[in-house]
């Protein structure tokens, strides 16, 4: 079954948020209300007093920033609502969440005000004027008895994580605040467990409140295999690369996240890094969504990135793995991500990212799921390259078993007899040009420690002649980006260059990023080409090219025009537009490992593990 427009939960739009709301919220790409924003929008939008238990994590954020946002009224840049936040960090995150929201309110302003910041800094802003302030209690505090924060006109309070209110210390002084406010406010209470304390201060402060609670689904028993990761968000993407390449049996993934945007983000990523991926949301039109399910089901794509709303219902056997890379809101999001996999009676398998706040959620989901959930770290680049080389060598034993290679035989036969090369050091060298495009060796496999790297500015003094002089290495002194030169003996150079080392005066050249690297499959040659061709910069001036995963970095020559460098930037390669900039100084660290030296004929077999058979996680993209 594929999702219907009928079975599309109703959207932002059934709450009665204001036209400029819905416009940011399309902007951010939510897609449906979380089931704590459906529930308390309208209460909050009507008026009343609210008590809320939910965790960090189910959207809270937006179910009382929309609400108040609509209250708002801009022309009047006095205080109209107050949030109280435990911490520093919370307060600049909502302020930032409302920002976000109120894009389309033009002269809207939020001040977070915290302890730690400069009150001087604090004084001045809160006497420009803001409709929001969003503080900590002892800050907010000190500037009420000193008269700079002024809640004549508050209209409406929000306790946000009221119980880390209670655990800090603070809800003598959140009282106090409550007290100092006008009886006439409406008020919201969130918080993520309710302990008499706060139930106490609900009572008392409260007027007759609604209250919210969103609760956990009955538990199932899954036939899933879960694992969850562990990662700061800056990390996830490398993590989820590296698990896919590692796993077991990887036939289709479903990936989950939280926006429409992301769907798209995160699909362009893994497309760049050679997955045949395809993004499933909400604004898909029925056929284009029916497309999608039907190119996974035929093996055309392997990966879908969705939203919950656009994967509901459906149902393709080959599904072998879910990942939740967004947490889900609730466990009830979570089985139903996950009975997306272990389809026709296959088990399936699940991964969970988690961020270390986010950590909560896997008591609750191994409650209602009734399984352990396994840990499981990021894969080391050791890992990957050891499941490359089974995966190549598999390769390499079908291709034996079922090629006729007689003609192949002779070649190297010839190239051992004319060379005086042994067929082992033969076989090396032709692995090294069939993984050329994705090496075996992930960058930082035999980096244990950081690798030196010269601390050489980028050159870009101005030096209007480059003349060609005709040398067999470089020297050092005569490089302008020159990384530690004992590491790269000319003969092994690690230069990607097709062409012939050659010397540049010094200051000549300067060292240029683009946005094309071997994740691309860019070669040197075709960036030489390109920039040769439509920049009409001479090969000859084009200096030393390193590939990088997702960027590669060129030498040209320094101080180029400005109408050179608009050029530059718009060249495409591989239809990648190039963005070529100037790299900064220091920006250039050449992270990859050494390349390795022809095995020694000692006999000795490199420590490789066995191939295991499984199927490339990794199939590259059909074109
Ligand atoms: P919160 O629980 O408020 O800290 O929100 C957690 C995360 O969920 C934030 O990154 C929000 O941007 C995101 N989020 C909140 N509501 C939605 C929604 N309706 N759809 C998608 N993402 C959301």
């Amino acid at each position: 079954m594929t999702t219907s427009p009928e079975n599309i939960p109703t959207g932002f739009d059934t709450l009665g948020l204001a036209k400029p709301l819905l416009a940011a919220l399309a902007d951010v790409g939510y897609e449906t209300p979380s089931p704590i924003q459906a529930a308390c929008i309208p209460v909050l939008l009507a008026g009343h007093d609210l008590l809320g238990e939910a965790q960090t994590g189910t959207g809270k954020t937006a179910a009382f920033a929309l609400p108040l946002l609509q209250k708002i009224d801009l022309k009047r840049a006095v205080p109209q609502a107050l949030i109280l936040t435990p911490t520093r960090e919370l307060a600049i995150q909502v302020a930032e969440a409302l920002q976000k929201y109120a894009h389309h309110m033009p002269g809207f302003h939020v001040l977070p005000i915290y302890g730690g910041q400069s009150m001087v800094v604090q004084l001045r802003a809160l006497s420009r004027g803001a409709h929001v302030i969003v503080g900590t209690p002892g800050r907010v505090m000190d500037h009420l008895e000193r008269k700079s924060l002024v809640l004549n006109n508050l209209a409406m309070l929000v306790l946000d994580e009221a119980d880390e209110m209670l655990r800090m210390g603070f809800i003598d002084d959140v009282k106090w605040i409550l007290e100092h406010t006008p009886a006439t406010r409406q008020t919201a209470l969130f918080s993520a467990t309710m302990p008499d304390a706060i139930r106490r201060v609900a009572r008392e402060h409260l007027r007759d409140p609604q209250e919210i609670k969103i609760r956990s689904a009955t538990s199932t028993v899954v036939a899933t295999s879960q694992s969850y990761c562990q990662t700061h968000t800056g990390q996830k993407l490398e993590a989820l690369t590296r698990i896919l390449e590692v796993e077991d049996d990887f036939d289709a993934a479903l990936i989950f996240v939280r926006t429409k945007t992301a769907t798209v983000e995160l699909a362009d990523k893994l497309e760049a890094r050679g997955y045949s991926v395809a993004a499933l949301n909400g604004d898909l039109t029925q056929g284009l969504r029916e497309q999608v399910i039907e190119r996974l089901k035929a093996g055309t794509v392997d990966i879908v990135v969705a939203t919950d709303v656009a994967a509901r219902g459906l149902d393709v056997a080959r599904i072998s793995h879910v990942i939740n890379y967004d947490v889900p809101y609730d466990t009830e999001a979570y089985v139903h991500r996950i009975g997306r996999t272990g389809r026709a009676g296959r088990t399936g398998r699940a991964i969970l990212f988690l961020a270390p706040r986010e950590m909560y959620m896997l008591k609750l989901i191994e409650r209602a799921t009734k399984q352990k959930i396994t840990a499981l770290t990021m894969p080391t680049p050791g890992e990957v390259a050891n499941r490359r080389v089974a995966q190549f060598t598999q390769q390499i034993v079908d291709i034996i078993k079922t090629e006729k290679l007689d003609f192949f035989f002779d070649v190297v036969r010839r190239i051992e007899g004319e060379n005086d090369i042994a067929a082992r050091e033969i076989a090396a060298a032709l692995a090294w040009l069939a993984t050329r495009e994705r090496p075996l060796q992930m960058p930082g496999a035999n980096d244990h420690a950081p690798r030196e790297v010269a601390a050489t500015p980028v050159a870009v003094a101005p030096a209007p002649t480059f003349e060609r002089k005709p040398a067999k290495a470089r020297p050092e002194e005569s490089y302008p980006a020159a990384e530690p030169r004992r590491e790269r003996p000319a003969k092994e150079g690690r230069s990607d260059t097709p062409v012939k080392q050659r010397t540049f005066a010094p200051g000549t050249l300067a060292r240029y990023r683009i946005e094309i690297g071997r994740n691309q499959g860019v070669l040197p040659k075709e960036i030489v080409g390109a920039i040769a061709n439509e920049a009409g910069i001479a090969g000859k001036d084009i200096g030393q090219i390193n590939l990088f995963e997702d960027y590669s970095s060129v030498e040209l020559p320094a101080n180029l025009s400005d109408d050179l460098m608009d050029i530059l930037r718009r060249i495409r390669v591989r239809q990648f537009a190039l963005k070529t900039r100037v790299m900064e100084p220091g920006e250039f660290v050449d992270t990859r490992p050494p390349r390795r030296a022809a095995p020694a004929r000692d006999g000795k077999k490199p420590d490789w593990k066995k191939p295991d058979g499984a199927k490339p996680a990794w199939k590259k993209r059909e074109h």
